[in-house]
């Protein structure tokens, strides 16, 4: 009779096991459904993966984002599902975080389906019982609206809303920092300003909007000359154009005025009262540095050219060129 006392206790504790594991089992079912019904619908990057970089879960979303199959995608490994240049990326961005054990936020462009994508998120080891990584774990949401829309707003602030040129304020930034890298490097930094000849007569006789229109003119005459990716062309103001050319020196510089003007006058527009040209012309005033100065001095000394070129009798250009340190040299011609 004792025996069978300890069957029944048996058997009741593998019963009650089974119940546990069942309870589990369903458990871990509803965690799974719910896992993945979030999943399938959040357009999100959600993985989990293990050391060998092979897809343990990832999200349909993800996948599909990429061209993926979601079925065929776990148990695969980056390699076997990327071209390889975005596997290596993404191994070498695997690496790191196992590396650094700790989470870090990853930002990324990708090329997708439907063009590149902007993500945003986080990555972080999956640390096993004795705190060692087993796995790594990722989430990015697609940040590309707002991406494009930033890139949009930054185009927007930094463009002549008539000319289409650079403005002002992107002339600021740019033309500082090419300061700081002459000033590096000790090549020559070549400064223009331009301005349009006796305009408040221009607007007087043919009316605001043609004056707008003849700046639109002027404005692509100017980035019709501007080749290099460094040279810049902007509207500092008004009707006074500037143009930014990097590693230029005075000759160089002085040929691409000359064929800027030569093209505003080729435009042909009927300017009366321009002192007799007939046609609208520009005046320049050219600024060559070599050395450490600072903004306002270069733009102190092309305005000061710019406005020898108007004493002298406009339709022309006037350069200048300085360096320092050692010796401080000047010539005006
Ligand atoms: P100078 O040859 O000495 O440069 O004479 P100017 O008449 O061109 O120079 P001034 O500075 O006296 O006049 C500039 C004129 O440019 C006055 C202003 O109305 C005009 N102007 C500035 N910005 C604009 C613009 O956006 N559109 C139009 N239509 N005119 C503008
Ligand atoms: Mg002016
Ligand atoms: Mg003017």
């Amino acid at each position: 009779m004792a025996g069978g006392g300890g069957e029944d206790d048996e058997d009741d504790e593998k019963e009650e096991l089974r119940r546990r594991v069942a309870a589990l089992d369903a458990e871990l079912g509803r965690t799974r459904a719910l896992v993945e019904t979030i999943f399938a619908r959040i357009p999100a990057v959600f993985y989990v993966k293990d050391l060998d970089s092979r897809y343990q879960y990832g999200s349909p979303w993800g996948f599909r984002t990429f061209g993926i199959d979601p079925a065929q995608a776990i148990g695969r490994t980056d390699a076997e599902l990327f071209p390889p240049a975005l596997a290596e990326r993404f191994a070498a961005s695997d690496r790191r975080v196992l590396e650094g054990r700790e989470m870090a936020s990853v930002s990324y462009a990708l090329p997708a389906q439907s063009g590149v994508l902007h993500f945003a998120g986080v990555r972080f080891p999956i640390p096993g019982p004795d705190g060692e990584p087993v796995g790594i774990c990722g989430f990015a949401v697609d940040v590309t609206e707002r991406i494009e829309l930033a890139n949009e707003l930054e185009r927007l602030a930094t463009t002549d809303a008539l000319t289409g040129l650079a403005n002002r304020r992107r002339f600021d930034e740019r033309f500082s920092a090419e300061i700081a890298r002459a000033a590096r490097s000790g090549e020559p930094l070549t400064l223009v300003l331009c301005d349009v000849d006796q305009f408040k007569r221009y607007n007087d006789r043919y009316g605001h909007p043609r004056g707008d229109a003849c700046l639109v003119e002027v404005a692509r005459a100017l980035d019709g000359i501007v080749r290099r990716p460094a040279d810049l062309a902007a509207r500092y103001g008004g009707e006074e154009f500037a143009l930014v050319f990097p590693d230029t020196a005075e000759e160089g510089a002085t040929k691409l005025v000359e064929r800027l003007r030569a093209s505003v006058r080729a435009l042909g527009l009927e300017h009366e009262g321009n002192d007799g040209h007939g046609v609208v012309t520009l005046s320049a005033g050219v600024a060559t540095v070599v050395g450490a100065w600072t903004v306002e001095e270069v733009i102190d000394l092309a305005d000061r050219a710019l406005y020898a070129a108007k004493e002298a009798g406009r339709d022309r250009h006037v350069a200048v060129s300085e360096a320092k340190p050692p010796a401080s040299s000047s010539r005006v011609r």
